[in-house]
Formats: C-alpha cells, structure tokens, sequence
C-alpha cells in the first residue's frame, strides 16, 4: 500500500515536471496517441462491415462493385493510419519527450545541484545519489513516453474489448482474461525485471577502482613498485563475480516474463480460435464475424505486447523519478545568492563570530565557541598546527558552511541571501586546497572576475603577482593553453608549486575589498615563497585581510593574531602580545625561527620577511 501510494506521489512529481518543462508535448502527443489507439477498434467495426457487404457482391451478387468500392477504401485509410500511429506511439513519440525531457530534467537536476550546501556535496552518500540521479536524467522521457503509450494502449484494449463484447460474450471473456492475466503477470514482476541501476553501479564501483587502477599511472606505479599487478587482476575478478551475478538475474527473469507473455498469445489465440471454429462448423458464426475476430485477435496480441514493454519501461522510469524527487526534497540547500539589497549595519567590523561551532558530520565539533571580530581594515593572521580549524573557519566566514551553533555577522548583518551575495562581491579568497579548471590558463586566472576574462592585460598583472607569468612563454599556447587532461588529451600538466601559483593569480584578479589567504605559498620553494609573500603584502595593504600560513613569521605581518588550538580560540593580540605571553604563538614562533636561522646574518626567513 505504502509503495502504491508513493508511486502515486511520483507520478505527480513526474507530471509536475513534464507541464514545467514542456505541457504542449505532453499534452498534444498524449491526446493524440490516445485517439490514435481507438483507430484498430474502428477498423475492426469497419472490417467487419466491408466483409459482408464483399461477401454478398460475391457471394448472391447484391448491389455492385461501385458500392462496394468506398468501403475497401476507407478501410484501407484507416488500416494505413493504424501503421502511421504505430510508428507515432513507439519510436516517434519517445523521440520527442526524450528531446524535451531528458534535457529539460538535466536541467533542472543541475539547478538543484548549483545550490546543494557544500557540506552536503562532501557527503559520499549524497555524491553517490548525485551520480544516480544525474546518470538518469532520462527517466522522465522514458516515464513520460512509455506511461503514454501504456494509457492509450489501455484506451485501444478497452476499445477492442467492447467491439468483442458487441458480437460474442465468449470471446470477449477470453480477450478480458489474457489481458488482465497479462497485465497483472507485468504488475507482479515489476520490481525484478527493473534494471536496478544503483545496485549494479554500487556493484560494479570495486570492480571499476581495480580496473581503473591499473590504467592510471599514478596507482599503476604503486602497483609496479611492490609488484602488485596479478593481485590486482584476481581482486577484479573476483568484484567482477558480484556484477555478473546481478546482470545474470535481471537477464533471467526478464526471460522468463518474456516467455511466459509469448506463450499466454498462444494459449490466448488457440482458445479464442478453437471457440470460433467450433461455432462456425455448427453455423452459429458467419464467416466475416470469424474473419473479424481473427483480426482482433492479433490486434489484441499486439496492444498486449506493448501494454507489456511500455509497463516495463514506464515503471522502469518511475522507479528512477521516485529516487530523483525523494533527493531533491531531502538535500538541504542554499538560499539563492540575493545580487542586489545588501546594506551593512556595523561599517567598521568585517566579520564578527559569536560563540560560533562547526562539526563536520553532526557528531565530531571541529570548531568550538569561537567569538571574535574582525575590523575594517585589519590584518589578522590565523595561526595553529595543522587540524586545527583554520581552513573550515575561513569557510565559515565566505559562507561556504554554516554555523552548527552559533552566530556569524558580515559588516553587521546575519547571512541571509543578500549578505551571501555580497560576500561574493567583496571577498576575494585563495585556499589551500584551491582547484585548477580544467579550462584554459587565461580562465584559470580570469575566473578570479568573469567580467574581465578578456582584459589581457589585467590577466597579465595578475599572474606577475601571483608568480605565474613565467608559464606563459612555457606552454606552447600561452594564456589558451588548456589545463590538465581529463577533456583534453594535449592539455598542460603542472607541478604542485605552478598550480599553487596559477591558484593565487586567480585571487589577484579581482579588487575586492576583504582578501583571505590560505597558506598561499605552502608548494613553493623558500625564494619563491618569499617573493608570494611581499606580493601580499602589497595586495592587502589598506584591506581588509586574514592569512593564514604554516610560517608563523608570516604572522608579523598582521594587525592581530588569532591562534587556534583543536579548534578553540586560545590567544589573540599582536605579536609582540602573543611573544610577551609566552604562550603556544611564541612556541611555534621560536620553534621555527631556529630553523631558518642563517649562517651569515643570524636573522630567521620569518624574521626578514617581516623586514620585507
Ligand atoms: P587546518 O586548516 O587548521 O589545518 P582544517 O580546518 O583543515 O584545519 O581541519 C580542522 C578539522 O576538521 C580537522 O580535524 C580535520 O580532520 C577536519 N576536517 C577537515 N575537512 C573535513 C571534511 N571534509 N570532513 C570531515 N572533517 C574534516
């Protein structure tokens, strides 16, 4: 009960998104494939009259061959037109929802991608669902195009059914059964001849990884290295044992209701057959009404076989579309980005957290009662060993995750849509775990502000800063010169540091007016990372900034500091507080100045790039 209601709920969501899409195909083709299918019943009618208006002409020589003549050629147009509909029912009308649908639901399903909150998209679960639901944006013009065609071959077997019913009870007893026999035979076996697309790609995930990971030359060195080939090959076979087992089932029982139909069209036919013989031989039958019958006969057997297949089909399809709405309506998701309206209620302070938590996964806090503010233009570096919190407390503040627990304020105002929009407009960000498009390097840098994708020279300036200009005369299409290879097989393949520096161009594109530095220089080499630094410098001065970097030095360049520990608030002030205290800042700080210590002027890398 539970799951017919639900199917239920899916064909209105299923028609929902067909009228959204496109109401004039769904619609105009639904009508008109179901009027199409009352043509056989006409036919038969007409085929029965045009025989025993024939069989008097030829029979006793009643009236004459002009009379007879309109009657075979109307029959024959409505026989043609029964071709014609059923080219229209199968290959046409699924040609047409699919153009309409499949494109239409994809994109739709992208739309509520674009705005499914990042933290729900680092969940594997929902990234597997995701994968579903887009590998299949073709359920709807399979529903739409199958469930058609199923309603108006109902409307053609009911049609035919009263055609039997008006000249014999009998017969019309035998159709009825074979139908509904048929019908409940489809009803019954829909869950196990349904191809179940994510039990086979769950399934066949192992076996891919293995397969994939002896093509993939990172893996396939591992492999090399410790010898790891063969037993690579076995673990495949065996995930691969899985697979089939699943692909075999479906085949066999899709055989099986295959068979099963077939030979209910033989028991059906030699039943219905047998009956009018038996009447005919003892002249309770004249020999057009069996003529007639024997056609309906197969007319019945073929609206049966597609009322079959578009079943199948269809529930195939809605099977998909339940799974599709049950993930739209639970992902949680972002407010669409407010573009205009946002008004600051506190001028002088940036950012302002209050009490503020972040778990991850609902159970394991990452940040805990953090409350501080940032000033307009201020320098505040964040300082803390590795998982400590810096880089999901710089997510927080760009909107990317929301507060657990908590509250958070931009220039005042709380993050409803309007501040989310003008985070975007006013924060320019790099991350340490930035990602390079696979786009060319003129994108790659110009993404930092679309709108001037095409200022060369504002691209040009930007890679200066970023130390990244030097790629330019390296790759052989310069600023087009696509990157990575996954689209494109000539595509440019860059070291962890050219990336890293493509990565900060990217964040000096734009004049934003807050800017937030996640260890921007963490893959590069000393001389490199100190250049990246002074480039900041210059960047940030007269901004609002927040850095972040493993080079605690890095810290002298800031108003305040701000020093996270597992995930709490443990000092803040300026440096010459922090060393004063003699807390976990000044650790770190001595700790690495010993390091960096030189030969020659006894003076640590933070310690000049402070004098930078
Ligand atoms: P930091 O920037 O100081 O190195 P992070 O903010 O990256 O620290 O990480 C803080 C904590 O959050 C760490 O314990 C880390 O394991 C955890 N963490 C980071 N990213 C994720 C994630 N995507 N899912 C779950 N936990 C995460």
């Amino acid at each position: 009960m539970k799951r017919i209601i639900e199917n239920l709920v899916s064909i209105g969501w299923a028609v929902k998104m067909a009228l959204r899409i496109n109401a004039r195909i769904f619609l105009g083709w639904g009508l008109c494939s179901i009027l199409l299918s009352l043509l056989p019943a006409v036919a038969l009618s007409y085929n029965k009259q045009t025989v025993s208006i024939l069989s008097d002409f030829l029979l006793s020589g009643q009236g004459s061959f002009q009379d007879v003549l309109p009657s075979i050629v109307i029959l024959g147009l409505i026989l043609t037109v029964i071709g014609i509909s059923k080219r229209i029912n199968g290959n046409f009308l699924y040609f047409i929802m699919y153009d309409a649908y499949y494109f239409g639901l994809e994109n739709y399903m992208m739309d509520v991608v674009r705005n499914i909150e990042i933290k729900t998209l680092m969940d594997k679960q929902y990234r597997d669902a995701h994968w579903t639901v887009m590998g299949r944006c073709g359920a709807l013009a399979d529903f739409m195009s199958s469930g058609t065609v199923f309603l108006s071959k109902m409307v053609g077997a009911i049609s035919l059914l009263i055609v039997a019913f008006q000249t014999s009870s009998a017969i019309f007893a035998i159709a009825s059964v074979y139908i509904v026999m048929v019908l409940i035979l489809n009803f019954l076996s829909a869950d196990k001849v349904r191809w179940n697309g994510r039990q086979y790609n769950e399934a066949s995930r192992l076996s891919n990884y293995y397969q994939d990971s002896v093509m993939s030359p990172g893996v396939a060195k591992e492999l090399r290295i410790y010898g790891l080939g063969r037993e690579t090959i076995s673990k495949w076979e065996k995930a691969y044992e899985s697979v089939e087992k699943i692909d075999k089932r479906y085949v066999r029982i899709r055989q099986l209701v295959a068979f099963i139909s077939g030979a209910g069209f033989y028991v059906f036919m030699a039943g219905m057959m047998g009956y009018c013989i038996f009447r005919v031989a003892d002249g309770g039958m004249s020999v057009d009404v069996f003529l007639m019958l024997y056609a309906m006969g197969q007319s019945i057997s073929e609206v049966t076989q597609t009322l079959s297949t578009s079943f199948q089909e269809a529930d195939r399809g809605l099977y998909m579309l339940d799974f599709q709405r049950k993930f739209v309506h639970s992902v949680p998701k972002t407010a669409e980005h407010g573009e205009e309206g946002f008004q600051p209620a506190d001028e002088d302070t940036v950012f302002e957290a209050d009490s503020l938590c972040f778990s991850y996964d609902d159970r394991n806090e990452v940040l805990h009662q953090l409350s501080f503010s940032i000033k307009k233009g201020e320098t505040v570096a964040l300082v803390g060993m590795n998982g400590s919190g810096k880089t999901t407390l710089v997510k927080l503040l760009i909107g990317l995750f929301s507060p657990t627990k908590g509250n958070l304020r931009f220039y005042g105002k709380p993050y409803d849509p309007q501040t989310r929009g003008a985070l975007v407009q006013k924060v320019g960000m790099f991350f340490q775990d930035f990602y390079i498009f696979h786009a060319s390097l003129r994108e790659n840098v110009g993404f930092g502000d679309v709108k001037n994708l095409e200022d060369t020279d504002r691209i040009l300036y930007a890679m200066k800063k970023g130390g990244a200009d030097q790629l330019i005369s390296k790759l052989p299409k310069g600023l087009e010169q696509w990157l990575m290879r996954v689209v494109k097989k000539d595509g440019a393949m860059l070291s962890g540091g050219e990336k890293q520096r493509v990565a900060v161009s990217r964040a000096y594109m734009s004049e934003k007016e807050v800017l937030i530095f996640d260890e921007p220089a963490a893959a590069l080499d000393p001389i490199a990372e100190m250049k990246q630094f002074q480039a900041i410098r210059e960047k940030i001065a007269g901004r609002t900034a927040i850095l972040i970097s493993h080079r605690v030095g890095f810290a002298r360049l800031a108003d305040k500091i701000l020093v996270l520990d597992q995930g709490r608030l443990a000092e803040s002030g300026t440096h010459e507080e922090l060393m004063a205290k003699n807390g976990i800042y000044a650790g770190f700080f001595r700790e690495q100045a010993q390091w960096y210590e030189t030969e020659e002027d006894g003076l640590s890398l933070s310690e000049r790039q402070g004098q930078i």
